[in-house]
């Protein structure tokens, strides 16, 4: 029986259908996932709101990042996602809301939301533009803020940008992601020109300069010959996203968010795209090859992967030799989740448990397919089942988010931050998988474990 019921769940026998043991008889069964949180169940998700706001739109550095709503929605979005940018961070050292109150609710939040545009952008004048987000209150009042963008962009004369995101819509914040690319598909892309054109212009998809990440990738997509038209959207300007329709070929890394924008940019400008994973050693090189190979830079792509690779080799060794036989529990938003149990193998660690928040169908086929028997594959998971999970596969390391490092620490389990990182930061290609395995091993062998009392430590000291 693949499907299992932990027993924290007794009282929602919904969760069943939603905890996969994998199981090579039925190798192809994947978790039910993508539908409403069953009332009772208490999940992790964020809202469309976060989805749209925190990951898609918010990491666009130049634009007055406006959250129409009551200030309590704003607090996810205020810095909570490290997407750094080259030469400003604006968009991370300022919250903009629209501070919905009682009077607004009644009487309708449109005119504020007008005179908010303008007197952000007249505070703000070197903004690019304006992105202005719907909460749940801003769209249970009905708001127009579409209208009220078209009107305000004519007045401030730049781009106003509406993101139909109130947090009620959709299951999860995966909506929001698809918000997100629509709204910048159809309102941004394709308004400005790129001067100089190559025959070497990619866009990086999905990838959101987290710690850095992108000041790690795109170098290397040039040193093979690539140049980067636009990263959606991390470290992106406004104008950078508005040329990506010049770019040759779209590079998709979280599949989840952003493959979208790729699919609808093939269908109206006839934009190839390939996704590729760029964690860890195996699926960089062979990341590299395969965009490579599209533009006929085959031998520059493997003078670069040798270079790469002996470059942290003393150092991943030393890492490796720590890791070796360690059990790793992973729970991330979607892609994360897939992208790392062949990363983990090259580490020698062994995962136990993978979790995903907002995983669709298509992440759990890969999770599935990468995983090894037996390994326990939870859908959107709530707090009991955690720490069932933990206290049953005996992780020595969990991998996760803010919301679950002291539940980890609470259970005497090391944990390292796998959304937005620890201290060093940028884990993807070569040189982030020298600080990934860097910081495992940091949470791991950190002095501090001796003086927690484990379950186990405190029924031994009775
Ligand atoms: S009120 Fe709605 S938009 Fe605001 S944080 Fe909650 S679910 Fe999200």
């Amino acid at each position: 029986m693949p499907f299992v019921l932990p027993e924290c769940d007794k009282d929602v026998p919904e969760r069943k259908k939603h905890i996969y043991l994998k199981d090579e008889k039925d190798e192809f069964a994947i978790p039910a996932c993508n539908i409403a949180t069953t009332p009772g169940d208490l999940t992790e998700r964020g809202c469309t709101y976060a989805g749209c706001r925190g990951v898609v739109g918010g990491p666009v550095k130049d634009v007055i990042q406006l959250q129409h709503g009551p200030i309590g929605c704003c607090y996810y979005p205020w810095a909570a996602r490290p997407h750094v940018a080259t030469g400003t961070n604006f968009h991370l050292a300022n919250a903009f809301s629209t501070d919905l109150r009682e009077s607004n609710i009644v009487f309708g939040g449109e005119k504020k939301l007008y005179n908010s545009i303008v007197e952000a952008s007249e505070a703000f004048p070197n903004a690019q533009g304006v992105f202005v987000y719907a909460t749940c209150v801003a769209g249970l009042i009905g708001d127009d803020i579409t209208a009220v963008a078209k009107r305000a962009s004519k007045a401030i004369g730049k781009p106003v940008v509406a993101f139909n995101c109130p947090g009620f819509r959709g299951v999860s914040q995966s909506l929001g992601h698809h918000v997100g690319n629509q709204v910048l598909f159809d309102t941004i892309v394709g308004t400005e020109e790129l001067e100089e054109k190559t025959p070497y212009d990619i866009n990086l998809i999905g990838e959101y300069n987290i710690k850095g990440d992108d000041w790690l990738i795109v170098p290397l997509l040039e040193s093979i010959g690539l140049r980067v038209v636009c990263t959606f959207t991390g470290d992106a300007s406004i104008h950078d996203i508005a040329k990506m329709h010049a770019a040759k070929l779209n590079v998709i890394r979280c599949a989840r968010s952003a493959k979208y924008i790729a699919e609808m940019m093939q269908e109206k400008y006839g934009t190839p795209f390939m996704e590729v994973d760029l964690y860890g050693i195996t699926q960089t090189a062979n990341d590299l090859r395969k965009v490579a190979q599209y533009f006929g830079l085959e031998e520059k792509a493997e003078e670069v992967i040798t270079k790469e690779l002996a470059e942290i080799k003393e150092e991943l060794d030393f890492y490796r030799e720590k890791l070796k036989g360690k059990k790793v529990m992973i729970y991330q938003g979607g892609p994360r989740s897939w992208h790392w149990p062949e990363t983990m193998a090259e580490l020698g660690v062994d995962v136990v448990v993978v979790a995903t928040t907002f995983g669709h169908e298509d992440d759990y086929e890969k999770i599935v397919k990468r995983v090894k028997n037996g390994t326990l594959v939870i859908d959107n998971p709530n707090a009991p089942e955690l720490e069932e999970a933990m206290l049953k596969y005996k992780p020595d390391l969990f991998i996760s988010g803010t919301k679950e490092k002291y539940l980890s620490h609470k259970y005497g389990v090391p944990f390292l931050n796998g959304h937005t990182y620890e201290s060093s930061g940028g884990y993807m290609v070569f040189k982030g998988l020298v600080r990934f395995a860097r910081d495992m091993y940091k949470s791991l062998y950190s002095p501090s474990w001796k003086f927690v009392r484990t379950q186990e430590t405190a029924a031994e000291a009775q």
